[in-house]
């Protein structure tokens, strides 16, 4: 641990050597996202995957994120717990009649007691993706989002750099079952922190097409929106989409048709899409998940040079902005 905070400090340096220059624009640089951090190397959603991913320089660090049963948001991909943490272990009484472990279900201080490791299958204790961080090793926390943004905030005062922060409330639809507002408990936190305008460095995304809606115009909110899109029939609104959001979020897969003679041909998405004036930042470009890509630069080349996306997410930062390099 000693010797990853010694390395992450001069990589934090190198950073500021290099980019206080730095000038995001939203209509030419593609944007990179740090997805979960830099969760090919480290355990995802953790303090030292957004340390490492903020070392990387890229624009945006992600936040995926659930209410606890006390209303503070934690920095988590899912509503589970059993597939991150040693819950299943440390609170064995704690699961609901379908076996799974709530975020919802426990508060801050009890979340703060579990261990967090590399993702793993809770059916069979499998790791997801066998070459990286091994699981079970290190001592990684939960946090909140609170404490993640008091880390980007602190390092952009301490390097002079400006990196964002990109934070998806999960599941609006389960929280409201379950009694809770989680966006407007996340809008009211972003608004403290001072993101409230397109220009505050914050993107905010989601898949629930009414509940973003429901953000910029019922909630009022002023934030870059983004609008997540999971399935192909969603590729078919945009129209209703570029009512309320600045972009779109979909899977790399709906921008893609298919190999023909060698050359990658494109759906008519991000046209689309950039004729109604919305960027389209794509998930997830992962160097251990290439699909029908035979390479990673293969892939990023596809993605963002010739289908001409604006931006992706992206569990390898580093790669994806070397690659952009050339
Ligand atoms: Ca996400």
């Amino acid at each position: 641990m000693k010797h990853l905070i010694v390395s992450l400090f001069f990589l934090i340096i190198s950073c500021k050597k290099t980019n206080n220059s730095k000038v995001k624009s939203m209509t030419d640089k593609k944007v990179v996202v740090a997805h979960r951090g830099a969760s090919g190397y480290l355990p995802e959603h953790t303090m030292e995957a957004k340390a490492m991913a903020y070392a990387m320089n890229p624009d945006y660090i992600e936040q995926d994120l659930v209410l606890s049963k006390d209303d503070i948001p934690i920095v988590i991909h899912d509503i589970y717990l059993d597939d991150v943490t040693n819950v299943s272990l440390k609170f064995p009484r704690r699961k609901r009649e379908d076996g799974r472990y709530y975020v919802i279900d426990f508060t801050f201080e009890e979340l703060q007691k579990l261990q967090v490791t590399e993702r793993f299958d809770p059916k069979n204790g499998k790791q997801f993706y066998v070459n990286r961080f091994p699981k079970g090793k290190g001592n990684f926390k939960l946090h909140s989002f609170q404490q993640e943004i008091e880390l980007i905030q602190g390092l952009n005062k301490s390097t002079g750099n400006t990196i964002g922060i990109y934070p998806e409330v999960k599941n609006p639809a389960f929280h409201h079952t379950n009694g809770k507002d989680i966006t407007k408990i996340v809008l009211n936190i972003l608004s403290e922190y001072g993101y409230k305008t397109k220009s505050d460095n914050c993107i905010f995304q989601c898949f629930d097409a009414k509940e973003l809606e429901r953000v910029r115009k019922e909630l009022k909110s002023n934030l870059f929106l983004i609008q997540l899109i999971e399935f192909p029939e969603e590729t078919k609104q945009l129209k209703h989409f570029a009512s309320y959001a600045d972009g779109i979020g979909p899977w790399y897969k709906q921008i893609i048709d298919k190999k023909e003679n060698g050359k990658w041909k494109f759906t008519s998405l991000i046209k689309d899409a950039h004729a109604l004036n919305l960027k389209v930042h794509t998930y997830t470009l992962r160097t251990d998940q290439l699909g029908d890509f035979t390479t990673f630069e293969e892939h990023v080349k596809a993605v963002l040079i010739e289908a001409g996306a604006d931006g992706c997410f992206t569990d390898f930062p580093d790669k994806v902005i070397n690659l952009l390099k050339k």
